[in-house]
C-alpha cells in the first residue's frame, strides 16, 4: 500500500536534499517481526487494536512461512551488505506466542543459519501463554523473553481478556517461572505502560516482586490530536526515579533512567525517544509489508506504512523513506521550538509518534513536552547534586 501523499508524516522533507546536507543512511540493526496479528487480550490502551489504525483486521493471522523465509533473506542481505557484526530480532504481535512454539523454533533456526551476523532473538509477550514447554524450547534456541505488565493486579486491570477478566494471575505464573533459576538467563525484563492514575511507587515495587533484570517504562501512546490519558506523567516518573535512584543497591535497571543519566553526563543514549542518535529499527508486519515504528499507528491510519514489501524491496529501500530519514536526522528533523530548547540534546523531541498533529505532521514538540522537561530537569538536578557532593568529598581528602 502506498501512503497517501497528503498523509506523509513530514510533508516538507526532501530526501535528496537531506542526503546532500550530509545525513547518511544508518543501516537497520533492530528488526521487529510481527509474527501474529491477533492478541488473546483486549487491553484498553493498545495502539494496535484500540487506536486510529485498524489495519490489523486485514492482516493474515500468522506470518506465512514464505513471508518469514523472505524476511530472513532480507535481514541476511542487509547484514551482509552493511557488514553488520550483530542484529537484534524482536518477535512481536499481536501476541507472538500465538504463532506456536514450533513455528517460532523454525524461524529462529532459519535466522541463526542464514544471517551472516550475531543474531540476538527476543520475544515481547503479554505473558499469559508463558509456560514450561515454551520456555524449554526458548532455552534451546536462546530466545530472550520480555513480558508486558503494568503493576499489581489492580494496576494491570487494563490488560484484560475480551470478556473483561483480568490477566494478572496468568502473567504472574509465567513471570515466576521465567524468574526461576531454571530460566532466568532468558529473562529480558518487564515492559510497563505508565498509568498516571496508579500509585507510582506501588506499581514499581509490584514489578520488582518478579525480579526483572530490566524494566522499560513506556508513556502511553498519544499525540496532539489524541491527548494522553490523564495528566501528571512527569511527576509519576519522577516518583519512580527517586525510589529507584535512592535505593541502597540497584534493584533493577530502568532503561529510561539509566539512559537519561548517560545523556545528562554528556554521553549518547541508545533508547528511542531520548537523545539524538538515529533510529535503526524497522518493522515487518505479518503480511510482509515493511513499516516504520509500530506505534506510529497511533497517529492515523497508514502512518507506519512505507509502501514497501519484503517480497519486492530490500531494507535499503526503507532507509530512503522520508520517515526513516527524519528519524535518522537528529536535531534537523525537530520543530523550531525543540531546536531552541535548552534540553534538546537530552530530550531529542520525545518519541516520534508523540509529536504528531493533524494537518502539520511530526515537526512539533512531544505532546509530553511538559512532562519531559520536569523529568529531565529533576534527573539533571539530582545527578548534579551528587557530583557536587562527590567533588566536595574529594577536595576534603
Ligand atoms: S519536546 Fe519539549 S523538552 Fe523536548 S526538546 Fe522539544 S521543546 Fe524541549
Amino acid at each position: 500500500m502506498t501512503p497517501h501523499p497528503a498523509r506523509w508524516p513530514l510533508l516538507d522533507l526532501d530526501v535528496p536534499r537531506a542526503r546532500a546536507a550530509g545525513h547518511k543512511p544508518v543501516p537497520f540493526q533492530q528488526f521487529v517481526l510481527k509474527i501474529h496479528s491477533r492478541c488473546n487480550l483486549a487491553c484498553s490502551y493498545c495502539y494496535v487494536y484500540e487506536m486510529a489504525d485498524q489495519a490489523w483486521r486485514d492482516m493474515p493471522m500468522r506470518m506465512s512461512r514464505a513471508t518469514a523465509d523472505k524476511t530472513v533473506e532480507r535481514i541476511a542481505e542487509h547484514a551482509g551488505r552493511h557488514g553488520l557484526p550483530g542484529v537484534e530480532v524482536i518477535l512481536h504481535g499481536g501476541e507472538p506466542l500465538l504463532a506456536g512454539t514450533e513455528w517460532i523454533s523454525g524461524l529462529a533456526g532459519s535466522l541463526r543459519d542464514r544471517v551472516p551476523a550475531q543474531v540476538r532473538i527476543s520475544v515481547q509477550t503479554n505473558g499469559t501463554l508463558l509456560r514450561r514447554p515454551v520456555l524449554e524450547a526458548f532455552r534451546t534456541l536462546g530466545i530472550h523473553v520480555g513480558v508486558s505488565l503494568d503493576g499489581d493486579a489492580e494496576a494491570n486491570g487494563r490488560r484484560r481478556y475480551a470478556g473483561g477478566r483480568g490477566s494478572f494471575e496468568e502473567v504472574a505464573e509465567g513471570l515466576r517461572l521465567l524468574a526461576s533459576a531454571e530460566f532466568r538467563d532468558l529473562y529480558g525484563g518487564i515492559l510497563c505502560t505508565v498509568d498516571a492514575r496508579s500509585d507510582p511507587v506501588t506499581t514499581y515495587e509490584a514489578l520488582l516482586k518478579f525480579g526483572p533484570p530490566a524494566v522499560d517504562l513506556l508513556l502511553p501512546h498519544a499525540n496532539w490530536d489524541c491527548p494522553p490519558p490523564g495528566s501528571g506523567h512527569g511527576d509519576w516518573l519522577i516518583a519512580v526515579f527517586d525510589r529507584w535512584y535512592g535505593a541502597p543497591a540497584q534493584e533493577t535497571r530502568i532503561r529510561l533512567f539509566a539512559e537519561l543519566i548517560q545523556l545528562v553526563l554528556g554521553q549518547a543514549a541508545a533508547v528511542e525517544g531520548l537523545g539524538l542518535l538515529p533510529t535503526t529499527l524497522v518493522v515487518i508486519d505479518t503480511d510482509g509489508s515493511i513499516k516504520q515504528l509500530d506505534s506510529l499507528s497511533s497517529a492515523y491510519p497508514g502512518a507506519a506504512g512505507t509502501g514497501l514489501h519484503v517480497a519486492a524491496d530490500s531494507f535499503d529501500a526503507a532507509l530512503d523513506h522520508p520517515t526513516t530519514v527524519a528519524r535518522q536526522m537528529g536535531a534537523d528533523a525537530l520543530a523550531p521550538q525543540c531546536q531552541a530548547c535548552q534540553i534538546m540534546r537530552i530530550c531529542g523531541g520525545g518519541l516520534y509518534p508523540h509529536r504528531y498533529r493533524g494537518g502539520e505532521g511530526f515537526r512539533n514538540p512531544s505532546v509530553y513536552c511538559d512532562d519531559l522537561i520536569r523529568l529531565i530537569t529533576h534527573v539533571s538536578d539530582r545527578v548534579a547534586a551528587d557530583l557536587r557532593r562527590l567533588s566536595k568529598a574529594r577536595s576534603r581528602r
